[in-house]
């Protein structure tokens, strides 16, 4: 068993789709899952509806999902010849029911409809796959995840319901998966126990690929991506960016963890749970070895590069000059916890607290304003955030030189510099 998981630039125009059909089918094991995420850009697409429903724009929202669904449609005119009534139905149910609820008005939560109609992206992209598959005489067969993949009610970041989850995939994702060999699902989306849609937060499909690769106790996740293996740097900052060949786990998260953008963070743990590798490879060139990403120990690993922007330093000092002890802190810390906030880096001082986070306006001004009660709170924006793991020497001469930081933090392996955007 094997889960193959396919990002939105992998299935983005004709050529692509068609060579997604070739990788599946020139893989020999099966059973194989395909979690697959929506088309190109269209998740962005789809929050534009959302934003004009919201603000009751009716006609924008249904012209703006109109557009989108002619684009599924157009691809599948060049795609499909006998296979193309027989989406184009199914096609048809499921976007009805969109365009009827854009045609109310909004009286849930933004989250609530945000999740109503960007799961769409996810159900029509599957649909014209597993489609285009039988019209090239290779059968797939189509799930919705939402039968399957349960989920709570906190809408735009759900969280997995493990147990029932579990249970639906027993009872109907493993006998089909025997039946078929094939089957074809969407990532990122699931369904609340009272069937309203939820998503598993932005880029969430390698999540979901990681969560069937745990109930399925898969041999093995593939990620299939545009580039031919992880680098140590984003090539579009750092053009001598290298290809790692093996990462673990562990080396994974961290990384992501600094703001690196190689694999969704949630990804990682239910792999190593089970201890399932996770390979990335490249769509483009499948015979490249790509990275391999297991629980094995890596050999020395070159400097990490990860450059984050948008960051925003908050200094919280006490008002009386009293030292920031451990109560201020622990109301600091509930305060950040209430209002979902993760800092990026924390460094204490006798009277201060600084601590640097990406920017998220309204949040931010959320907290400045609770911690006002206990604090005079400093914010300083338009910040970067530069952070090289496993530095040396020559890393740190090479690309910290003429960086004026305010803020450093460093260990044994990790660098940490917060300077002004210039
Ligand atoms: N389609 C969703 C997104 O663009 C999920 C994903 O691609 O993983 O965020
Ligand atoms: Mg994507």
């Amino acid at each position: 068993m094997q889960v193959f998981k396919f990002g939105g630039a992998s299935i983005k125009d004709i050529d692509r789709i068609k060579n997604v059909v070739d990788i599946a089918k020139n893989e020999p094991s099966r059973p194989l899952l395909l979690v697959v995420s929506a088309l190109g850009k269209t998740t962005n697409a789809l929050e534009k509806v959302v934003e004009a429903f919201f603000e009751g724009r009716t006609q924008d929202a249904l012209a703006l999902f109109g557009q989108i669904r002619q684009q599924h449609l157009t691809l599948a005119k060049y795609l499909l010849v006998k296979e193309y009534l027989a989406f184009e139905s199914s096609f048809q149910e499921i976007t009805t029911e969109a365009e009827w609820l854009l045609h109310d008005r909004p009286t849930q939560s933004y989250d609530y409809y945000y999740d109503q109609i960007v799961c769409l992206g996810e159900l029509m992209s599957t649909l014209l796959l597993a489609h285009t598959f039988r019209e090239n005489h290779v059968s797939a067969a189509w799930v919705d995840v939402r039968d399957i993949l349960k989920t709570d009610d906190n809408f735009r970041d759900a969280g997995i319901l493990w147990e029932p989850t579990s249970v639906e995939t027993q009872r109907v994702l493993i006998p089909l998966l025997q039946e078929k060999g094939l089957v074809i699902t969407q990532g990122f989306i699931g369904s609340t126990d009272e069937n309203e849609s939820t998503t598993l937060g932005r880029e969430g499909s390698d999540f979901t690929a990681a969560i069937f690769a745990n109930l399925l106790q898969a041999e093995k996740v593939t990620i299939w991506k545009d580039v031919d293996a992880v680098l140590n740097a984003d090539p579009r900052l750092f053009p001598e960016a290298a290809a790692m060949p093996h990462l673990n786990y562990n080396e994974v998260v961290e990384m992501a963890y600094y703001g690196a953008q190689i694999i969704h963070p949630k990804t990682m743990k239910p792999l190593f749970n089970a201890k399932i590798p996770l390979q990335v490879k490249s769509f483009l060139n499948p015979s490249l070895p790509g990275t391999l990403i297991d629980n094995a120990r890596t050999s020395a690993l070159p400097p990490m590069l990860v450059k984050k922007q948008n960051q925003v330093l908050m200094t919280f000092q006490t008002k009386d000059f009293s030292f920031v002890g451990e109560k201020p802190i622990g109301e600091w810390y509930l305060m950040l916890e209430k209002l979902h906030m993760r800092p990026n880096m924390i460094q204490n001082g006798a009277v201060q607290l600084m601590a640097v986070f990406d920017d998220h306006p309204e949040k931010i001004g959320q907290l400045a304003a609770l911690a006002e009660e206990i604090f005079n709170v400093i914010v300083q924006k338009q910040l970067s955030m530069f952070t090289i793991r496993h530095y040396n020497a020559a890393a740190l001469k090479n690309y910290t030189e003429g960086i004026e930081p305010i803020l450093v933090q460093r260990t044994r392996e990790t660098v940490q510099m917060v300077y002004g955007e210039k």
